[in-house]
């Protein structure tokens, strides 16, 4: 595989997310929020992940920058990297199914919010963000640049550190033992 065929892999990976998030999405948003704990911490994390999985890897692929940070490409890694990116689409698709109306790109709790155990949700407490996971080290396989590549891991890292706990917090809040007895299974 080369550069251009891997960067190409990342870029149909970026526009089947866009597909699969653009109507579950649309739905989601029909639905009311009760509560948010949205705030300047929120967006702020919302815009470094955007900045290290979107912006930074889009940059590289239109024009090249940061050409400094350039490697070559071993053609194993693309192949993985073509592999990951498969599983992020379809557990990213499985998640956006199990969640549907309870989706939220950020911190809220919708009207008439249902707690998700079923599904992939039955095992794994946070399937959307290891999705992300798995987009960020498809990024790393995929683009042979030490800035572009590895931005998905350091950008979305500091979304997930920096939320999580408050994540779990607020579902703790919002549906107490049932959530705390599911943190004990997942
Ligand atoms: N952390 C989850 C969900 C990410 S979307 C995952 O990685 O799969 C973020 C929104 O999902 C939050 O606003 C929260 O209200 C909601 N959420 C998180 N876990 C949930 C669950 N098990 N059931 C229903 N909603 C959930």
């Amino acid at each position: 595989m080369t550069p251009a065929i891997s960067k190409f892999v990342f870029v149909m990976l970026a526009i089947g997310w866009y597909l699969i998030r653009y109507e579950y999405a649309r739905r989601a948003r029909r639905t009311p929020v009760k509560r948010s704990d949205r705030g300047t911490l929120e967006t702020a994390l919302l815009l470094i992940s955007l900045t290290g999985l979107g912006l930074l890897p889009l940059v590289y692929v239109v024009t090249g920058f940061p050409h400094f940070a350039d490697y070559a490409l071993h053609p194993v890694q693309a192949w993985l990297g073509l592999f990951v990116a498969i599983a992020a689409l379809v557990m990213f698709q499985l998640t956006h199914r199990a969640l549907g109306r309870n989706w939220s790109v950020s911190l809220d709790v919708r009207e008439g919010h249902q707690l998700v155990t079923d599904g992939i949700y039955r095992k794994v407490r946070h399937p959307m963000y290891s999705a992300f996971w798995l987009w960020a080290v498809a990024q790393a396989l995929l683009l042979p640049n030490w800035v572009a590549g590895f931005s998905g891991i350091v950008g979305f890292g500091i979304l997930f550190f920096g939320r999580v706990t408050r994540e779990e917090g607020m579902m703790l809040e919002t549906f107490g033992d049932r959530y705390r007895e599911y943190m004990t299974r997942t």
